[in-house]
């Protein structure tokens, strides 16, 4: 049984991140639009209540100024209204408990030169709305009436309007990004099914299909031996051969891939790899005729894996030995540039075309297939050392003239 758990949390938790934060964003957007409309009408709503409850009590003052002559201000100074009369050289207002009638002067001075003038004065905890009116009835009767009121339970109310606005959008946020959270699961689990279905095939079908490749590969070498002319065995070994590096590497992917949450963080010599490695790929470059040599500094660390950076540098090795004709020379380097190490393996063989450059790490890529397919690679080397090279915070590159030669690029970060 292969877990996918690892490759899978790394696919879908963003994604679900992702969708979470999508949800919550439309509803956030949605909720102030909202909350700011209904806070502008209510707001307009209560103040223009004020304004006409003033004008109205102002209108009733005039109507008695007409008709006696007179103002009763205590009469109608009732509820939150407070009414004063000015009369040339005289002032009739209501004494507050400070014993002073407090005036608007200025309104009055406005409400004098302009006939009326309505404004807010006063600021936060006393706020008022005043409005100043003069009358003036023939012969010369003038009076500046004024009607005071207070807007403060019109600013609680909007002040709690405002709270409650606030609090239930950020009630409604949370629930959003909780209830968004489930959802996202939900819909995401399809994916997440069908996905482990396709892992947990190509692992499996790669395990099963080892077993009778060794098989059949030990049959026909076994064949191969008993009659040495026999062309046909020989085929047989060799695309076996071919089938089981594409099985291997089939599986690597499926297990690599499980194994990528995995921390890597143990201390590795990358020189020692160098030359281990090399060493170990001595006899091979002597059957294919090619010079080997390498260059690395005393010591060289790095933070990983080691059995997955040796895995990187074999398959660069491989392709060279695979891509350089007999006589050629492949050099492996490795050497610290500031933060990074620096491992290039550099070859003098058949080159890549510049058009088939960016794809070389793409899965199941081979540049010129005709040209190839002698060589016995899947096109999965390289995509595997990408995925190993990233998961060791690293890059891998490549810089390559046709015909000339090509030179593989790692660096990783150096742990000092
Ligand atoms: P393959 O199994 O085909 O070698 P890789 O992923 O390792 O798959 O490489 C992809 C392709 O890149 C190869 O098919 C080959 O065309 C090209 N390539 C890789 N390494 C070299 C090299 N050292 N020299 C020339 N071509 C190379």
């Amino acid at each position: 049984m292969h877990s996918a758990a690892g490759i899978e949390d790394r696919l879908f938790t963003p994604a679900r991140i992702r969708l979470t934060a999508w949800y919550v964003s439309v509803l956030a957007a949605v909720l102030i639009v909202l909350g700011t409309a209904l806070y502008l009408v209510v707001r307009e709503q209560l103040l223009n209540g004020v304004d006409n409850g003033v004008k109205l009590v102002a209108a009733k003052a005039t109507e008695e100024w007409f008709a006696t002559g007179n103002v009763d201000v205590t009469g109608l100074s009732t509820g939150p209204y407070t009414v004063n009369v000015m009369t040339p050289g005289h002032l009739v207002g209501v004494t507050s408990t400070d014993g002073y009638i407090h005036l608007n002067r200025a309104s009055m001075q406005a409400a004098d030169m302009n006939g009326s003038d309505l404004r807010s004065s006063g600021s936060s905890g006393d706020r008022q709305r005043v409005y100043s009116v003069k009358v003036s009835a023939p012969p010369n009767q003038v009076a500046l009436i004024q009607v005071t009121r207070s807007t403060e339970p019109e600013h609680e109310a909007l002040s709690k309007l405002l709270a409650g606005l606030l609090i239930g959008g950020a009630g409604g946020l949370v629930l959003a990004g909780v209830g968004g959270w489930w959802l996202a699961g939900k819909s995401l689990r399809p994916v997440r099914v069908a996905f482990n279905r396709q892992h947990a095939f190509v692992s499996d079908a790669s395990h099963e299909l080892r077993t009778p490749l060794a098989v059949i590969r030990a049959n026909a070498e076994f064949l191969q031996q008993e009659q040495p002319e026999n062309v046909e065995a020989r085929d047989i070994v060799s695309e076996t051969d071919r089938l089981s590096s594409l099985v291997d590497a089939l599986l690597a992917v499926a297990r690599d891939d499980d194994r990528g949450a995995k921390a890597l963080h143990m201390r590795v010599d990358l020189a020692e790899v160098v030359e281990a490695t090399v060493a170990s790929f001595q006899t091979v470059t002597a059957d294919h005729e090619l010079e080997l040599t390498h260059a690395t500094p005393s010591e060289l660390m790095v933070m990983g894996d080691r059995e997955q950076l040796r895995q990187v540098l074999v398959i660069l090795l491989d392709n060279a030995v695979r891509y350089t004709p007999a006589g050629g020379r492949i050099h492996v380097q490795a050497r610290e540039d500031g933060k990074e190490a620096v491992l290039t393996v550099h070859d003098t063989g058949i080159g890549i075309p510049e058009e088939a450059l960016p794809q070389v790490f793409e899965r199941f890529y081979r540049a010129d297939d005709a040209r190839n397919r002698q060589s016995g690679g899947v096109g999965l080397g390289l995509a595997i050392a990408r995925e190993l090279v990233t998961r060791h915070s690293g890059r891998i590159s490549v810089t390559s003239t046709e015909g000339a030669g090509s030179t593989f690029t790692v660096r990783l970060p150096r742990d000092t």
